[in-house]
């Protein structure tokens, strides 16, 4: 019996930045060029600045779909990516040095 159980790996956010696709409702977004409206099920590289695609994260928790449109992209956590980002911005601009 298959179900969906979050397991938790260490990755490098510098890898998962230039080629995530990030997908909403209908379409999806590239997180490398900004690219909105991207046919998420089928293309393997951003039709706008040709980057691979290699992981996958949703906006609607809809993670079964995903999975099913997508086997062959990594799927991650859109709250835990932008979580990290976030804090790695925020070092950026106030440069505390930790
Ligand atoms: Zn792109």
């Amino acid at each position: 019996m298959s179900k969906f159980i979050r397991v938790w790996e260490a990755l490098d956010v510098n890898d998962i930045s230039p080629h995530l696709l990030i997908v909403g409702e209908i379409t999806g977004d590239c997180s490398n060029c900004r690219a909105l409206g991207i046919a998420y099920s089928e293309v393997k590289t951003c039709p706008s600045c040709k980057t691979t695609f290699k992981y996958i994260a949703s906006r609607t928790k809809e993670i079964g779909k995903l999975k099913a449109k997508r086997p062959d992209l990594i799927c991650i956590d859109l709250d835990d990516y932008k979580k990290i980002t976030g804090s790695m911005r925020a070092r950026d601009l106030f440069g505390s040095g930790n």
